[in-house]
């Protein structure tokens, strides 16, 4: 592809180290989003706002390892107390007090949580606050969005990324797994419903509300792009839920800690029963969670062990690596950070310049975009249609979108990553010249693809 050729030309190395890396491990990447077309390139360095790859292409970066580099790369706090951590002490399967630290320090932002539980990735806190919604209402199907992505596990892994012809009418979908291997049974245990639509929303639940534990939903929908929610939609939900007895769990994976210090559920103002969270929570290291009301939580207490059989347990929660000591060391650092400085004032700042600033330079250039943003978050969607949904986000040229980014890229800036359903953030360490730099880069970016 034509757009594709110019990064191209400043990442030989990477070329090259991609068909060694295709030969150990499917499309040369660790996870799938990391690859694109023709090859990802690979970076070695990272440092502030900054990532360098192999060949010393130096990117300034709103990718942001999709989220957790809040603080910037590589914050000297940060990594003093990661390597302070690593002189103390590593992994034990004891309890360790800085994990505990860290989980005090959880449960004092967030309004949500009174107990909380860590894990190591996002899949995993949801994966375990479903298991514990469904313990506690002892029902088994769970709600969700369609188009949200809450995990890559086989519940989380329904009605996202799916075709219009497979998910059937807007106002009622269809349950379907993403991709296979998946038994079409999971599918069965899963209601999907549509985002920001009060009327289809509540029909739904209220259908299917004798068998459904959960709904699970983040607040702002980031995974297909930037979907805010409408007014009171969340309100809706709130009181909703509370009528027909399902777990309200808030999936902060991706706005925890990111959209203010108590969360997304800070700033708007909306309480659910559990909370998801991963990514800026740990500074750019494995650190995620999810926690709510106690009562809920006690689901994880065996409280039968001592009168029934030992199998009787409650909902299971473990893992070798939970709350490692030294992610958790990581975590807390970078909490206290984001609760005692004034970082999202700044990210914020920046996010309001940079992302009215990308329509404002894409209105100059004359191409159709949708810029839309939620403090230091948001994503540009290529079409000049509203977008409320995931439907609506369709809408949005993705080919065209990839070569705005492929040309962004060659000119030495990454917003996030090459798909119309990603996001971008700013990070502390990103100042106003480095944001005006990047509307440069991007204004002629815009320049040069096809419109
Ligand atoms: N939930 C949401 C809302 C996410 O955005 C993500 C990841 O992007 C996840 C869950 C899964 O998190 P992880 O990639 O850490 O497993």
């Amino acid at each position: 592809r034509d757009h594709a050729r110019p990064l191209e030309e400043r990442t030989q190395k990477s070329r090259a180290f991609h068909e060694r890396a295709e030969s150990v491990t499917p499309l040369g990447v660790e996870s799938n989003v990391r690859s694109f077309d023709p090859y990802p390139f690979y970076v070695e360095e990272t440092d502030g706002s900054y990532v360098y790859d192999m060949d010393d292409n130096e990117y300034l970066d709103f990718l942001l390892a999709l989220g957790p580099i809040i603080l910037g790369h590589g914050h000297p706090e940060v990594k003093d107390a990661v390597k302070r951590q690593v002189d103390k002490s590593d992994l034990t399967a004891t309890p360790q007090p800085v994990a505990i630290q860290f989980m005090e320090k959880v449960v004092e932002m967030t309004p949500s949580i009174e107990r909380v539980r860590m894990a190591n990735s996002g899949t995993e806190a949801t994966m375990h606050a479903i298991r514990v919604a469904r313990s506690y209402t002892g029902k088994d199907k769970i709600a969700k969005p369609e188009g949200g992505y809450a995990g890559a596990h086989d519940y989380a892994l329904q009605s996202v990324y799916a075709s219009e012809e497979a998910l059937g009418p807007a106002d009622e979908p269809n349950t379907v797994s993403y991709g296979t291997g998946i038994p079409d049974a999971v599918s069965d245990t899963v209601v999907a419903f549509p985002f920001n639509d009060k009327e289809a929303t509540e029909k739904i639940l209220r259908k299917h509300a004798d068998d459904t534990a959960a709904v699970i939903i983040e607040p702002v929908m980031f995974s297909c792009g930037c979907l805010k929610p409408r007014d009171g939609y969340h309100e809706f939900l709130r009181e909703l839920t509370d009528e027909l007895g399902i777990v309200l769990i808030w999936d902060e994976v991706m706005t925890g800690f990111r959209l203010g210090p108590q969360s997304a559920q800070g700033r708007f103002g909306v309480t659910p029963d559990m909370t998801t969270f991963a990514k800026a929570a740990g500074g750019g290291y494995q650190v995620a969670g999810f926690g709510g009301k106690t009562e809920i939580m006690e689901e994880i207490i065996p409280p039968k062990k001592k009168e029934e059989s030992k199998w009787n347990s409650s909902a299971f929660h473990g893992g070798t690596y939970n709350g490692h000591p030294v992610a958790a060391a990581a975590g807390l650092k970078t909490l206290e950070i984001l609760d005692e400085r004034d970082v999202y004032e700044h990210i914020d700042g920046l996010g309001d310049r940079l992302f009215t600033g990308l329509q404002e330079v894409a209105d100059d250039v004359g191409i159709d975009a949708n810029v839309q943003h939620v403090g230091s978050m948001g994503q540009v969607y290529m079409t000049d249609a509203d977008i409320h949904s995931y439907r609506d986000s369709w809408k949005a040229n993705e080919e065209q979108f990839a070569d705005w980014w492929l040309e962004s890229a060659a000119g030495g800036v990454l917003f996030g990553n090459p798909m119309q359903g990603e996001r971008f953030f700013t990070t502390y360490t990103h100042t106003e010249e480095q944001v005006d730099h990047a509307l440069e880069v991007a204004e002629d970016a815009f320049r040069r693809v096809d419109h």
